[in-house]
């Protein structure tokens, strides 16, 4: 079966300093994969480079068996060389950010609404009806009139959620979203997570939550210093990490 996601070769240099140095990752349909590492270690910089938010310098990225065609931009980096091919790829595959990023004048509802009416040209009540359902979905539908600054971070970080999945994407990339909540609403997004988790999606988690990414995902990639320096089935790796590096991350997480 083709991979869903397929990534290799990606080197990310700011100005002259390679923060990625030759990365490869491939997810099939259904996997999830946590992705950890010290901070600095280019988790996030690598998750922005698999769907081109970020411009990584070298590498190839095929989706669902295509190769994306790219061009190099003023910088020398790669972009998608067409823009209908980027619309198309960005509609399939949606990422959750740590800080929610929501439309903070516009209602959670109609911050969910958004993407549906835009990229798949829903009309406006087709868009609420498909908002209600996700914001329902994540436990939020009560919050459907409401503005962010009136919603917790964990209410804000499952409308983010909401709006993720009503793109109906095939896979959803989280970049640490649990990491800007207070302890105390950690876990109710990580039991959407995991319940996404639980009907099949496929994710890629960058996470500091070494609970989910044992007992959810089913690989886990540590990257330190900009490669890929352990990775496998989380239950081995996260138990016996044959890195010291690893080793020293978890003992710190501890
Ligand atoms: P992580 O998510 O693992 O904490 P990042 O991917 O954010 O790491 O960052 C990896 C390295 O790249 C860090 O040293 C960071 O300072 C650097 N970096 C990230 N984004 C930029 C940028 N836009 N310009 C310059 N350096 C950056
Ligand atoms: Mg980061």
């Amino acid at each position: 079966m083709t991979a869903l996601l397929e990534a290799s070769g990606i080197r990310k240099k700011f100005g002259t300093r390679e923060v990625l140095r030759g990365l490869g990752l491939t997810a099939g349909r259904g996997d999830v994969i946590s992705m950890i590492g010290a901070s600095g270690s280019g988790k996030s910089t690598f998750l922005r480079c698999l769907n081109f938010l970020e411009h990584p310098t070298e590498g190839q990225i095929a989706f669902a068996g295509a190769a994306l065609t790219c061009r190099r931009d003023r910088l020398g980096d790669l972009v998608v060389a067409d823009e209908a091919q980027l619309r198309a790829f960005r509609a399939r595959v949606t990422m959750v950010f740590q800080q929610f990023n929501l439309w903070s004048h516009m209602t959670a509802r109609e911050n969910v609404m958004l993407g549906p009416i835009r990229v798949h040209g829903l009309s406006k009540a087709e868009a609420a009806e498909r908002a209600d359902h996700y914001l329902a979905r994540v436990g939020v539908a009560h919050r459907a009139a409401a503005y962010p600054g009136f919603l917790s971070g964990g209410e804000q970080q499952r409308v983010a959620i909401a709006r993720a999945l009503a793109m109906e994407p095939e896979l959803m990339l989280f970049d640490e979203p649990t990491s800007a909540l207070d302890p105390e609403l950690v876990g109710e997004v990580l039991r959407v997570m995991r319940s996404l988790a639980e009907e099949g999606r496929t994710m890629i988690v960058v996470t500091h939550e070494m609970n989910f990414a044992r007992e959810v995902s089913n690989r886990v990639i540590f990257l330190d210093q900009g490669v890929i320096a352990e990775e496998g089935d989380p239950r081995e790796v996260l138990r016996r990490p044959s890195t010291e590096r690893l080793q020293g991350f978890l003992a710190a997480q501890a």
